[in-house]
């Protein structure tokens, strides 16, 4: 009750990555998670259905609407958001865990979840990736190809609201190469903690 606590946790090591849909965030997270394996990344919880390739608890824990459910009754989430139709969460324990050891930790979140952690820690650093271009973003989202037309529409309708939000961050990174992104956001997670 004197106003310091060992073990409270340092909330300047938790970066988060945000920014609009097809951004490249999954992509930037995939190349820290290829080239950096010992860089330990937040896996968050979705009721998304998985696409071809991914794996439950690499890319996401898949639940169903029961089991979010029951996360977010239990307190279990630092933060969750609804993102085109879909809901995401943030286990909270394994982050609390590793930022109480003085660990640094990346979460890759819709800009719903990055106000919400930044109301919640306040000394966490938000960093916004930015699209080349607007008609860069567009070709991006389409581009994918995973996703029938009508979702692709909410996807861009979403990324027209949250290129407004850059504002908000501490720092843009523009994601004209996946590489530089990746050394960027390191440097600041490892480097200048
Ligand atoms: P996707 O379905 O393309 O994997 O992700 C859709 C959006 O949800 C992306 O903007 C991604 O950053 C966001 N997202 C992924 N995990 C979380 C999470 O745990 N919390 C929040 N708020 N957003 C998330």
């Amino acid at each position: 009750s004197e106003g310091f606590d060992v073990q409270a946790p340092s909330h300047r090591r938790l970066t988060v990555l945000s920014g609009p849909s097809g951004v490249g965030k999954s992509t930037v997270v995939a190349e820290i998670r290829r080239s950096h394996p010992e860089v330990w990344l937040s896996v968050s919880v979705t009721t998304r259905s998985p696409r071809p390739g991914e794996k439950h608890g690499v890319q996401y824990f898949f639940v169903d609407d029961a089991g979010f459910d029951r996360l977010v009754a239990e307190g279990e989430l630092l933060e969750w958001a609804e993102f085109a139709g879909n809901r995401y969460g943030t286990p909270r324990g394994p982050v609390v865990e590793r930022l109480t050891r003085g660990e640094p930790v990346l979460l890759e979140i819709d800009l719903q979840g990055a106000r919400q952690v930044r109301a919640a820690m306040p000394e966490a650093r938000l960093v916004f990736l930015a699209p080349p271009s607007w008609d860069e973003l567009v070709r991006r989202l389409t581009g994918r190809g995973t996703e029938p037309p009508d979702v692709i529409e909410r996807r861009l309708a979403a990324a027209r609201v949250e290129l407004a939000a850059e504002k908000e961050f501490d720092l843009t990174l523009v994601n004209t190469s996946v590489r530089d992104v990746c050394a960027e956001l390191l440097t600041l997670m490892v480097v200048h903690p």
